[in-house]
């Protein structure tokens, strides 16, 4: 495994390699891996020639107050997953080379961002698009691969890989899973072994909302307070949105229907747990 950190560098080598013909596979993330990200880069090694791994916590994707100071950080540890998952190119950029002196270029999707974590964390969907239309430029992929438990940023990043006309395909793939249900995330690290307990809460909420659609109710309302009450027993969880949207547009719906996915955004002490669920899915 190569591993890159310059710009022109990575930028000739993907372009050399697309010119052998060979088909560009790319997973961007921030690091601290976990199986979560380990899923997109096997699936990723399945639909490409070269595989390819950008680690870049980006500082435009995140507010004031949020954690990008403290964002978990274990580069020696990364490098070694991803050649052991078989990564071909291991992009590691510079904060001051991706947006140097004078940076003024941003890509913002409309609409889509304006509801859910786009209504909890403004500016934050600019951030990642305009990052990972960096990227693309500079990785050039056939491919590009994506978590589903972002649901609202593969939206998003679906959307502008439209609207711009950029030839990359992008794929969504299933959420993993910690063994108590626990959505994956870098973030779950902050979390203290109480906290830990009470973020169960999130697929058990989940779990309810299945089991109660299952007995014939689709009131979204009558659902929500559902998921209200499960995560209100948790001393230190606190709501930050929970919602039942259409799964392309993200508006919110009165009733749950085929296209329906159900959306929550969670802080246990100060760290903010995502989750989601198609309802037409089973648990
Ligand atoms: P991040 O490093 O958090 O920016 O995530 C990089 C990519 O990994 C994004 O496409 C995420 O949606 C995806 N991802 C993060 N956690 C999970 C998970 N538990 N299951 C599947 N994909 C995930």
């Amino acid at each position: 495994m190569e591993i890159i950190s310059d710009i022109s560098t990575m930028q000739q080598r993907c372009l050399a390699e697309r010119r052998k013909g060979r088909r560009i596979s790319f997973v961007p993330t921030m690091g601290y891996l976990h199986q979560g990200h380990l899923s997109l880069l096997s699936e990723g090694k399945r639909r490409g020639d070269l595989l390819v791994l950008s680690i870049f916590v980006n500082p435009t994707q995140f507010g004031q107050g949020e954690d990008l100071d403290k964002y978990p950080q274990d580069m020696p540890r990364d490098a070694q997953l991803a050649r052991d998952l078989g990564v071909d190119l291991l992009f590691t950029p510079n904060k001051q080379d991706i947006y140097p002196v004078g940076y003024a270029t941003y890509v913002n999707v409309e609409g889509l961002t304006d509801n859910l974590c786009g209504a909890n964390r403004p500016g934050h969907f600019r951030g990642v698009t305009t990052v990972v239309a960096k990227l693309f430029n500079i990785v050039q992929p056939d491919v590009a691969l994506f978590g589903r438990k972002d649901f609202q940023q593969l939206a998003v990043i679906r959307r502008m890989t439209c609207d711009l006309n950029l030839p990359v395909e992008i794929v969504g793939m299933p959420i993993v899973r910690e063994a108590d249900g626990l959505a994956m995330s870098s973030r779950n690290i902050y979390l203290s072994a109480d906290q830990r307990r009470q973020g169960v809460a999130l697929i058990d909420a989940i779990r309810l909302v299945k089991k109660e659609l299952n007995q014939g109710q689709s009131d979204a309302a009558t659902l929500i307070s559902l998921v209200e009450g499960r995560i209100g027993q948790e001393p230190e969880a606190s709501i930050d949105y929970v919602q039942i949207c259409h799964a392309d547009t993200l508006q919110d719906m009165d009733r749950v229907t085929g296209d329906s996915v159900l959306l929550l955004a969670v802080k246990v002490g100060s760290t903010r747990l995502i989750d989601n669920h198609y309802l037409c899915e089973e648990v």
